[in-house]
Order: structure tokens, then sequence, then C-alpha cells
């Protein structure tokens, strides 16, 4: 097997109650091919998401591929905790796909996506994405979370958390991270509880961030994990044009399949989807590119506007044709500009 691809992984942010553990039950449920591993940290209400979502395992995540790091908040014990506890998710005789972090509503991301730059993780791991749930009817209503007192009374029951972080500082940490921010219990916040939810966070955010509405964790996987397998095999043989009708469930967003010719600098390319993402309502772009002079293919992803890409495997056994495609959410799709940014860049 010569495919290299890191395992892609997706962090979890959210305040105590935001609907972190309902949004991985609905993705386990609803995996679209991939094997999963989950990560839980949790202290203080000791096992309680964790048997929440082995109560879920299936064939698609058995129980020992969920694992729980409660001796502390997982950026307080990056060294001691995470790092052995992913390597073990990391060992599993059935490689996962992806693989989910779910912090504890504590924890801060930054120290979290730095333990990603060690050598034995940065090799073999690498990060999809950060999604932050915010509850848009506590939002609405001036707290950041639906029971502060609880998440106090969280802060107390850990031994080893070393930061004092106000709330206002830890959301503000996970709004600066984030990809993507889940809007959750929209139903409860209403339109109006939305738009005053929106508005906090926009005055929070370091850029413009894709929000999403959400209700009981059912979101479009596709936006939390990627494209699936067969979705991708479909990229190589998918005419250009404006699809996004293959999904009749989900009526939040369309995609767009854009083909590139062979990009000479493939961090050129990374740029204008960066640029894409800072000027448009992208979440996802994801695809394969010809780079001149390479036998392999590279591997192309983004999310909001974190891009990673690799050589992942030869050219060999598909045309080597580049594609990627765009997923947006709806109404605010613009493939003309969406092309014209990915196009220009690459000299063609
Ligand atoms: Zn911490």
């Amino acid at each position: 097997m010569t495919d290299l691809a890191k395992i892609p992984v997706t962090i979890i942010t959210g305040f105590l109650g935001a609907g972190k553990t309902t949004l991985i039950r609905h993705l386990m449920q609803n995996p679209n091919g991939r094997r999963l591993a989950i990560l839980v940290n949790e202290f203080g209400v000791v096992g309680v998401d964790g048997d929440i979502l082995k109560a879920c395992a299936d064939d698609s995540c058995p129980v020992e591929n969920i694992v729980e790091l409660a001796n502390g908040c997982i950026c307080c014990t990056v060294a001691d905790d995470f790092i052995p506890t992913i390597e073990a998710l990391m060992a599993l005789p059935r490689r996962p796909d992806h693989i989910l972090i779910e912090t504890s509503g504590l924890a801060l991301p930054k120290p979290l996506l730095k333990a990603f730059d060690w050598p034995a993780i940065r090799s073999r791991l690498t990060v999809d994405g950060v999604i932050a749930i915010a509850d848009a009817e506590a939002l609405a209503a001036g707290r950041f979370a639906p029971n502060e007192a609880a998440i106090e009374a969280q802060r107390a029951a850990d031994g080893s958390l070393d930061h004092e972080t106000p709330l206002s500082e830890v959301f503000e940490d996970q709004i600066a991270c984030a990809d993507i921010v889940l809007l959750s219990k929209a139903d409860l916040a209403g339109e109006a509880g939305l738009a005053a939810a929106r508005a906090v966070i926009d005055a929070e955010a370091p850029r413009r961030l894709p929000m999403l509405a959400m209700t009981d964790g059912r979101i479009d996987p596709k936006v939390i994990l990627g494209l699936n397998a067969a979705a991708e095999s479909d990229i190589a043989a998918r005419p250009s044009h404006h699809d996004g009708d293959d999904d009749h469930e989900h009526e939040d967003f369309d995609s767009v399949v854009i083909d590139l010719p062979e990009v000479t600098d493939p961090e050129v390319l990374a740029e204008a989807v960066r640029t894409l993402a800072r000027e448009q309502y992208i979440l996802r772009v994801k695809g394969f590119v010809a780079v001149k002079g390479k036998p392999m293919r590279l591997l192309v992803q983004a999310v909001g506007q974190r891009v990673r890409s690799q050589f992942d495997r030869p050219w060999a056994q598909s045309p080597r044709v580049s594609r990627l495609v765009v997923i947006a959410e709806r109404h605010h799709i613009d493939p003309v500009a969406i092309r014209a940014t990915l196009v220009a860049p690459s000299g063609a």
C-alpha cells in the first residue's frame, strides 16, 4: 500500500453543555464509510460523555476506538497524557480514517494545536480542522454557555488545570482557533437568537468565520469530516458542473467542481485557497492536483482558511487531472468567482 496520507484529526471545542457529544454521536451514526476513533477529554463529571459515546459504538467506531483522557485538561497535560493517548489510537490494529477530539470545555485549543507539531505526531497526523460549538441560545441571552456555574464546578474539579483563564478568554481562544463555528440549539434560539449569536461571534472573530446553525447535532458530515471515499473517486470522474444535488437530505450546502491546469507552485495554489476562504463563504475544499514535474498527485484539503496538502500517491491509476471540489454555504456559492480565484494563480 503506497498510501502516505496522514490521518486527519478534527478538534471539537465548546463549553460544557454546548453540544459536543451530541455532534460526535451524529457523526458516529453518519460516518460516510469512515472508520472513526474518538478521544474524549473530560474530568469532573468523569465518564458521562465517554459512556454516551461508547453506547453508540458500532463497526465503524468500535468501543476500543473511543478513549477517554480523564486526568485533566487536555491542554495542560499534553506531554503526559495526550501524546500517549493519541499514539495508542494511531496504533490500533485497524487504522482509523479520521480521529475526533472532544476537548474539555475549559481547554485552550492553541496549546493543543501546538502538540500536532511534535515530530512523533506531525509525520502521521494532520489537523483537518477545528470546529467550535457555541450555544446560540445562551449567547443570545448574554451567556457563554447554558450553565456557567456548572463550568466553574468543572474548573474546581480539575486539579491539573494550570490556567485560571476567565470564560471570556477561553471563548475568545476557541473562536480564534476555529475554522468553522457551529451554532447549536438553533431551534431554541430562533432566527433572532441566531442573529444575536452571530453578532457576538463576529465581534470576537479575528477574521471571517463560517457559522452554521445546528439543532440536535445534525450537520452534514461532509462539512465536518470531509468528502467520503466514494465522493473522492468520483472527483476524478465527475464532469465539471454545478452539482450539489447528490444530497437531498441536507439543504445547507452547495458544491462546485473546478478543473485546474497543472500547477507550478503548490504554495501559490494554497494561497489562492486561503484567499477564497477569506473572500467567500467557503466551508471546504478538497481535491487532487497535478504539479509540474511531480509523478505524485498532490492531495489538497482546506477547512475554512486552514489549508493542508501532501503528495499522497502516484497518478498511475487515475488520469492526471487537477480537480477541486469546493463546498460553500448554500446561496453563497459563486462558481465564476471561485474559478477565477483558483485558476488565475496557477499560471494558465
Ligand atoms: Zn488546559
